[in-house]
């Protein structure tokens, strides 16, 4: 077995004190830095520049110079080819790449490593994307020879901002698109998990990504964030993360009327119906929310059952969740790693002690784990509360940690009425042996993406995305490049 730890102490060199611009590896402007911590343990992992205003408005200026100049004469098919590449230096690298993440953000290195064919299939995806884009020819109703036709233009300088909880995936389904587009993209990554979308740039660059494509102004998000969300020199803003935060920045985009794609929130509900095969949804439904600590945005937290199984079916739960090896990433059989940071650890613990005052009953779990070598990071128990109503905070609310809601059911009019009695509409599933229910369901739920007797299914070919305030726009499939991409009408007298 590969000795992770020993791995680790020289993961990080001194590229990691520094932010990628215009091709260069540079420090802030500011000479400002902040630090990267382990969550697991607290320890330090590096430094890396905490980027501001004046960064980003030199990233922008890159990609824009990058954009009009040298990239533009690059052929969609030496854009495939690049891309390709890159997925060959992903292959390559997966191994330090998986340990950077699981470093830097906690998730256990058995997910990381797991997320491989994604990854590498985003990356394929996008190649063939880039040779796949193309306009029409257009009858119209003029008389005489007049031609209309379209050309798809890629749509200039795109700013990414994105979350700490899947760095690798998450930056490679902003940059990727970039890439086959046509576009550049200056891509701000979470302050508490920047250290692998560094490595990430740096592969790219050893690709032969031309200088300014890429960038990365690593920094906070009231600074590095808000100022690239309100750059007139954007034309377009990508963002995933939380739904307050999709608000600030689709107000800021207003300035110079930035195109905006949003992938936020979620507090997705899963359906159990009574005739679903227990044995097999027991683990999906628990891992559902308990994958990376809960922390993803598709959780599905609120857990509806058909009364007649619910007692057994969260009993069951409970126990596969009491089970659940809590412990730091990157020992090989961890399944439920640390929370981020004390902020989200605060956040959970109150929604854990907020839950048996309004009245739910903690079935499981309910408090942080401890033991050895849990000392430094914020762990906590899968927690499983029943007796839960549609009315109380942990039910409503995005808790973002592992925890699950409860709920009996018992028709499915009324369950579709209250798994869509949310503002979100991220995800959903459905457990059901009976097709005509599993279709029903799926019709009716009010979420971009539905699983039936499986969950987290995410393919790059398959869009993906939000409905009401878990966001618009689609990552993934056809659709996202659409996004990418501007339209010309182009006229012509004969
Ligand atoms: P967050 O909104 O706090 O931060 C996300 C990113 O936005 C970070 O890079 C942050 O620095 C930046 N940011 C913060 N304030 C900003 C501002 N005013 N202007 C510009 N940028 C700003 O979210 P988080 O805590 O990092 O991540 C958790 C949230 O992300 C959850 O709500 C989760 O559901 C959501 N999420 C959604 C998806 C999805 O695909 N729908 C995927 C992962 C996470």
């Amino acid at each position: 077995m590969k000795d992770w730890q020993a791995s680790a102490t020289e993961l990080y060199d001194g590229t990691f004190r520094h932010m990628f611009v215009d091709g260069a590896w540079c420090a802030a402007q500011s000479g400002r830095e902040m630090k990267a911590t382990n969550p697991a343990d607290g320890t330090l992992l590096a430094t890396v520049p905490r980027g501001d205003a004046a960064d980003i408005d030199a990233a922008v200026q890159a990609a824009r110079r990058a954009f009009e100049g040298p990239w533009s004469t690059f052929t969609p098919y030496e854009r495939q080819n690049l891309l390709l590449r890159i997925a060959e230096r992903f292959e390559a690298e997966w191994d330090r790449l998986c340990l950077s993440d699981t470093l830097d953000m906690g998730m256990p290195i058995a997910r990381t490593l797991a997320n491989q064919r994604r990854v590498l299939g985003m990356l394929r995806f996008y190649a063939g994307q880039a040779v796949s884009v193309h306009g029409q020819t257009i009858p119209n109703s003029f008389p005489g020879e007049i031609y209309s036709s379209t050309v798809r233009e890629p749509v200039g300088v795109v700013g990414a901002i994105i979350p700490w909880n899947a760095p690798i995936a998450g930056s490679v389904w902003k940059i990727a698109p970039a890439l086959a587009t046509g576009c550049t993209i200056v891509l701000k990554p979470s302050e508490e998990a920047s250290l692998t979308v560094l490595m990430i740039a740096r592969i790219m660059q050893e690709a032969g990504l031309p200088d300014g494509v890429l960038n990365i102004v690593t920094g906070t998000g009231a600074e590095a964030g808000a100022a690239l969300a309100e750059h007139p020199g954007v034309d377009k803003i990508v963002f995933t993360g939380s739904t307050a935060t999709g608000q600030a920045i689709a107000r800021a985009a207003t300035g110079n009327l930035k195109r905006v794609s949003l992938e936020l929130g979620g507090k997705s509900p899963v359906i159990v119906c009574r005739d679903a095969d227990i044995d097999k949804a027991v683990p999906v439904a628990a891992m559902a929310v308990f994958a990376n600590s809960g922390q993803i945005c598709i959780a599905g937290s609120r857990l509806f059952v058909a009364r007649e199984i619910h007692d057994e079916f969260v009993r069951r739960v409970a126990d596969y969740a009491s089970k659940l090896k809590i412990g730091h990433g990157i020992a090989p059989d961890t399944e439920v790693g640390p929370i981020i940071s004390g902020r989200q650890a605060e956040r959970i613990e109150g929604y854990l002690s907020a839950g048996p005052v309004e009245g739910a009953e903690v079935v499981t779990g309910g408090g942080r784990a401890t033991g050895t070598g849990l000392g430094g990071g914020h762990f906590f128990q899968p927690t499983v509360f029943g007796g839960v109503t549609d009315e109380m905070s942990i039910a409503r609310e995005e808790i973002f940690g592992p925890v699950i809601s409860a709920m009996p059911f018992d028709t499915l009019d009324e369950v579709v009425a209250r798994a869509n009695a949310t503002p979100y509409g991220l995800a959903a599933g459905v457990f059901s042996t009976h097709l005509g229910t599993a279709h029903k369901l799926a019709n009716r739920l009010k979420a971009g993406s539905v699983w039936v007797n499986m969950y987290h299914a995410i393919d790059p070919a398959v869009p993906f995305g939000g409905m009401k305030m878990s966001g618009y726009g689609r990552e993934g499939g056809s659709e996202h490049v659409e996004e990418y991409l501007d339209t010309k009408a182009i006229w012509i007298n004969a």
